[in-house]
């Protein structure tokens, strides 16, 4: 192992891979990223590659809005921005409310044009004819994002960034655990891993649910929570076609989105207790299964009884606004972090790796996230959306 670097990423999701992508591609400096799980597991062993990664924009910050649309613009591309293809599928996303989040809803519609976005506001009647398959009965409004769309496979962009970040010179460890983090005079000093120590200028905390257990190695509290939510994919009597739109149901908290054989794939945002991310239930509950898609089929009633093909868990990052911690810590000169991205960080992988890069380069990220500072949690000053804490639409 190297005994010095510049920036050592700790964690291979989506935001360690593509920031270690755009370092090793775009600045002169060297980075190392440090992945516990080994080659073989890696890909599947975070948030990341569990992620149902449907790529949205309706959110009520300028910043998620513009990091969505950047993002959108880097995975439609990916060959040409990243250098591989991957599957990316343009199907549209159906948001819908009832009546405490109409005025929230209608805002939104407005921000997200106003930045471009091909959406529009649909009244009850207007949903009930462009899509006759719903049951809108109580719905007050919907959103139709027509530019929404989703990565097929959430593990095909982590492997490109990482293998093309490898390629411009970046050093993957994978099997090497971060176990502290060393310090002297308020700023990042090295790494200590199972593997050896390495001298660092920055340290990236990329590392997802685990984000609490890096925070202790430097006696801070990072208060992201680990949270299992559970997918269930179904086949309906008349197959769900790639392209029909991903439909969320923004009051009862559950989503589907098409997969390939006709398969809806199915989840919700269930905020259970916190769990222990290398030790968690990866499989799916019975009790689940029934609960989402009697919320799901009380909207797209062809889905009730579906056959149930397999089913799954992966964790959310979750801090207590629902919005990510990100940026240079104040006590800690070189200490980033990019972690809590409570459940809807995928789309935004591209674009903070972006970001991180230009922070770490210049000091100044071209987009303002000074907001998403750990600090709001010691001040209270959480941040405040549309839809209110735990609803992570953001
Ligand atoms: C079921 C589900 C559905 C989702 N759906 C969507 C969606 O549709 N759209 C969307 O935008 N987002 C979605 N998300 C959220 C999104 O997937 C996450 O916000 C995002 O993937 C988080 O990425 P990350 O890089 O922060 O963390 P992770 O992908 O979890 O990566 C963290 C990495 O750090 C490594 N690590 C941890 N500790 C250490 C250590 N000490 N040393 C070395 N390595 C370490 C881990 O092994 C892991 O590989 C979903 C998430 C889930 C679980």
């Amino acid at each position: 192992m190297i005994d010095k670097i510049d920036v050592g990423i700790i964690g291979s999701g989506i935001f360690g891979a593509s920031t270690a992508f755009h370092i090793a591609r775009d600045t002169k400096l060297n980075v190392a990223l440090f992945e516990k799980h080994d080659e073989n597991t890696w890909l599947d062993a975070g948030s990341s590659g569990r992620s149902a990664s449907i790529v949205r924009h309706n959110y009520s910050t300028d910043l998620m809005i513009k990091s969505a649309v950047k993002s959108h613009n880097i995975f439609k591309n990916f060959k040409k921005e990243v250098g591989e293809p991957i599957e990316f599928i343009n199907n549209s996303y159906l948001g819908i409310v009832a009546d405490k989040k109409l005025n929230a809803l209608k805002n939104i519609v407005k921000r997200v044009q106003s930045f471009g976005i091909n959406a529009v506001f649909l009244s009850p009647e207007e949903l009930k004819e462009k899509h006759p398959y719903l049951n809108v009965e109580g719905v007050t409004g919907a959103i139709h994002n027509l530019d929404a769309s989703y990565v097929y496979d959430p593990q095909e962009p982590l492997r490109i960034y990482a293998k093309q970040a490898q390629n411009f010179g970046a050093k993957f460890y994978y099997n090497t655990k971060v176990t502290g983090i060393k310090t002297s005079n308020n700023s990042v000093k090295s790494i200590v891993t199972d593997k050896g120590e390495v001298k660092v200028n920055y340290v990236l905390n990329c590392t997802g649910p685990w984000a609490s257990e890096i925070g202790k190695m430097i006696n801070v509290d990072i208060p992201v929570i680990a949270q299992r939510q559970q997918l269930v994919d179904v086949l309906p009597d008349k197959k769900w076609g790639l392209t029909r739109p991903t439909f969320s149901d923004h009051e009862q908290q559950v989503y589907v989105r098409p997969m390939r054989g006709g398969i809806a794939h199915c989840g919700g945002h269930y905020f259970g207790s916190e769990c222990n991310p290398d030790k968690y239930n990866q499989g799916v509950d019975n009790e689940f299964i029934l609960d989402v898609m009697k919320k799901i089929s009380l909207r797209i009633p062809s889905l009730k009884g579906a056959k149930v093909v397999k089913g799954y868990s992966g964790l959310y990052e979750n801090t207590s606004d629902t919005y990510p911690i990100v940026g240079e810590m104040e006590e800690l000169n070189g200490f980033i972090n990019c972690v809590g991205w409570s459940g809807h960080g995928y789309k935004h992988g591209p674009m903070f790796g972006i970001l991180l890069k230009e922070l770490i380069e210049t000091g100044k990220p071209s987009l303002d996230i000074d907001f998403l500072g750990l600090k709001r949690f010691e001040t209270g000053k959480l941040i405040k959306t549309a839809y209110g804490v735990n609803a992570p639409y953001g």
